[in-house]
This record gives structure tokens, sequence and C-alpha cells, in this order.
């Protein structure tokens, strides 16, 4: 706890060597397209230090040995500060003009209870928040709370506390006094953030499985009314609405058949998104930290809503698991009066080359359009690619793997198709940079 406290990172803003914007030829949309960037999952671990003693680089690891630790972290740790630093300076220095940044939460590390306490998750959540603030002090941020930004973890509260109360206070320069009071109380909010378009930050943590405040609730906190109104008067005003939040909806990555959020809870979530998928016209999540793309159906089995959920900033990976990510960020970009999203710019950094080149060169990792040849990202677009996955000789795979040669340092594609009771058929796209390996799995269930 001590080394938590003792390292205040704030006002620290080093130099980093960071490469310019990327340069493709072949953009299917305008580079002036309007842009926002998404962030998640950073995970800052302040006790991460370059040291002999392998299990004593990162409490994160949690006595297991580092690595390969470098000065930009190691795949057994949570990020360091400098890692988090070169991320910002690469999207300041790439200059996209971004409208806003929405950021979907978890910035305390994966440690054991003991080593944080309330004040400490307020501190690194503040410490984050000042970053942010520092590298872009003129652009609006819409952050949402992951199920680490809580002491003990998963555990947030249907009422006020000494959590919601600080983020509340924290984030209102970039929020309005509405959006704050329900921020402070339930720790979810809604604003209107362009002409026509409202950004809609949930609290999903209340639907998280592990949170045992919640067990037996049917509306924790009342979101789910709050969210059926916001939406209902949304429709009213046409006006379009970006969802973002932590945990997503539908099935978990690396699990069949289980759902992050609690099954009722899910099937509520779908039940909404389906009723005013005409207003929703987008959907962003973090927390599971594997690049992934779900598309929502309706009743009818038409596509109606595309989800995305972006990789993590953090590469950490438990010691079992067989691949982690590479640090990424991604930018959107969408239409600029109906607010459809047009394409996705992924951008990674290969922390095993970052780290012997004592240099961080963020790149281009890919473009959606580009990798997939599909003209947007509205929903029957993903849906005719997930078809094509489907195809037991899909080419698709083919092309990844061509795309991999061409451009890609290594590439793991995974797939999971589930055809499920209500006809919610997502589709899973991992890029992962880290193993030297591809393969393809399909579930139908
Ligand atoms: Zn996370
Ligand atoms: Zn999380």
């Amino acid at each position: 706890m001590a080394l938590f406290v003792l390292l205040c990172l704030l006002g620290h803003v080093w130099n980093l060597q960071v490469s310019a914007a990327p340069v493709n030829n072949a953009f299917k949309h305008p580079q002036s397209a309007p842009k926002f960037w998404h962030i998640s999952d950073l995970h800052l671990d302040p006790t991460y230090h370059i040291t002999e003693d392998h299990t004593k680089v990162c409490f994160s690891s949690k006595g297991v040995p580092a690595l390969d630790p470098g000065v930009f972290g190691d795949f057994l740790c949570d990020s360091p500060y400098q890692l988090i630093l070169s991320a910002f300076s690469y999207m300041k220095q790439a200059d996209l003009q971004p409208e806003f940044i929405i950021w979907t939460g978890d910035s305390p590390p994966h440690v054991p209870k003991e080593e944080l306490s309330t004040d400490v998750v307020i501190d690194v959540i503040a410490n984050m928040t000042h970053t942010i603030r520092q590298f872009f002090p003129q652009l609006p941020v819409y952050p949402a709370l992951g199920n680490h930004d809580y002491w003990p973890q998963d555990q947030l509260p249907t009422s006020a506390n000494a959590i919601y109360d600080a983020v509340a206070k924290l984030w209102s320069p970039w929020l309005n006094p509405e959006a704050v009071a329900t921020l402070q109380k339930g720790g979810f909010y809604s604003l209107v953030i362009k002409p026509g378009l409202r950004l809609v930050s949930l609290n999903t943590n209340l639907y998280y499985s592990p949170n045992q405040v919640t067990v037996n609730m049917t509306d924790p906190a009342g979101q789910f009314q709050w969210l059926q109104e916001t939406l209902e008067l949304s429709r009213q005003k046409l006006e379009k609405v970006y969802v973002i939040a932590h945990v997503p909806i539908g099935y978990l990555p690396y699990a069949i058949n289980t759902t992050a959020v609690r099954e009722s809870y899910n099937e509520r979530l779908v039940k909404i998104f389906r009723n005013y998928s005409d207003v929703v016209q987008g959907q962003f999540y973090g927390h599971t930290h594997r690049d992934s793309i779900m598309v929502l159906l309706d009743q009818q089995g038409k596509p109606v809503n595309s989800i995305f959920v972006t990789p993590a900033v953090t590469p950490i990976k438990s010691l079992l698991e067989p691949y982690s990510n590479n640090p990424g960020v991604r930018a959107y970009l969408y239409h600029p009066e109906n607010y459809g999203l047009l394409d996705i710019w992924q951008f990674y950094l290969n922390l095993t080359e970052a780290n012997l080149e004592q240099k961080s060169d963020w790149k281009l990792e890919y473009i959606m359009t580009e990798a997939f040849d599909i003209d947007d990202i509205q929903p029957h677009n993903l849906h005719e690619l997930a078809l094509r996955f489907e195809q037991p000789q899909s080419k698709d795979f083919d092309n990844v793997e061509s795309i991999s040669n061409a451009g890609f340092s290594s590439v793991h594609i995974f797939k999971n198709v589930i055809l499920h009771y209500f006809y919610c058929n997502l589709f899973f796209i991992y890029l992962c940079f880290y193993l030297k390996f591809w393969k393809k799995i399909l579930y139908i269930l």
C-alpha cells in the first residue's frame, strides 16, 4: 500500500519519441470524417519498476516472475506510467483532430484487495483523469466506471458513496450538472455532446456477475428505468445515441455460453437495445481487454446494432493464459450529420519491440473496412461479415492471414459464433499481436 501512496505520478510528462499519424492510401472514407478516440483499461500499476528480481517488478504479477520486463511494461504486469504516457503522447502527436474521447474505465491495477483502499482507488482515478486532461486540455472526455474503479473491486453500490462522489467531482469539467448529479448517485449519466447526439454512460458493473451488492435486485440503482426513459426522450427529440460502458453485454470471448453480466440483466439490456435500435447508433465497451465485435439482431433476425469492445492499454495476462493483447487505442470515424459509424482505425504498440528499442513506436494495426473489405461498420455490413466467417472455407481467414504476413507482426484470430435462443447472434474477432500462431474455432450452440 505504501508504494501506491508514495508514487505520486502527477505532473510527470516525459518526452517520448512518437511517430506521426500513419499514412494509408486506400481509405474508404474521407480522412476528414469526424473522429473520436476510445481508450480503456489503463490499469496503472504504480509499483512497476525494472529490477533484477523479476518477482518484484510489479505487484500486479502477484509474485510470478515477470516474463521480459522493459521500460514500457511486461505481459504479466499492468501498465507502467510510461506506457500510458506513450499512448497519450501518440494520440496527441497523431493529431487526428478528434471531437472527443470516450474512456471506458478500469484505472487501478489487478492486485489483491489488501494492496488497495478507497483512497488509493480514488488517487489512481484522479491521476489518470489529470494525466488525460494534461494531454488534451481542450478535448471533452466521456468516462464510464469500470469494475476495478471501486474498492473492493466489482462491488459497485447502487447509491452515493465516496468513489461516485470523487469521480463526479473529477469529471465535472467534462459534464453538465445533471450528468454530475446522476453520476454521483448511481455511477451513470447522459448528456447531449453534439447537436442531436446524446452520449449515455452506463454503470454496467451493477449487473456484473461478481457484484454481490446487486444479487436479486430487479433494477439496481433504477438504471434500467432511467435508461429506458432516456432513450424514449431521445427518440421523441429525434436524437441519436452512443452508449458507453465498461462491462459489455453479450458473451465473454474466452468462455462458452457465459455472459459478462448476469443473464437476466443481459436479456433486459438486449431487449431495451432492440426496442431502441433506431435511436442507438453504436455501443462501446471495454473490460475483456480483447478486440471484439458483436452484432445485435432483432426478433426477425435483422441486424440492428453494432457493438464494439476495444482492446486494453494494459498488456496484462495471467500466467495460464496462452496469449495477451499488445497495448491498443482506437479511433472511430462517424458521419457528421446522422452520426452513423463509418470505420475503426486501430492502433497498437508492439511491446516486445518497444522494450528492446527503449522507444515506443505506436502503429496503425488495421483499418476495419480495409482489413475485412466492408463498406462501413453499420450492423448489416458487420452481419454480412459474420456470415462470411461462417462459411467453412471462408476466404476471409486467408485474407486475414495474408494481411498478417503483409503488415502485421503476428496475428491470432479466434472466432466464436453463438446463435442464442433470442437470436442474439454474436461474433468475436480477436486481433492480438503477441503469439505467433493463427487458428480458428467455431462454436454453434
Ligand atoms: Zn480491465
Ligand atoms: Zn474490467
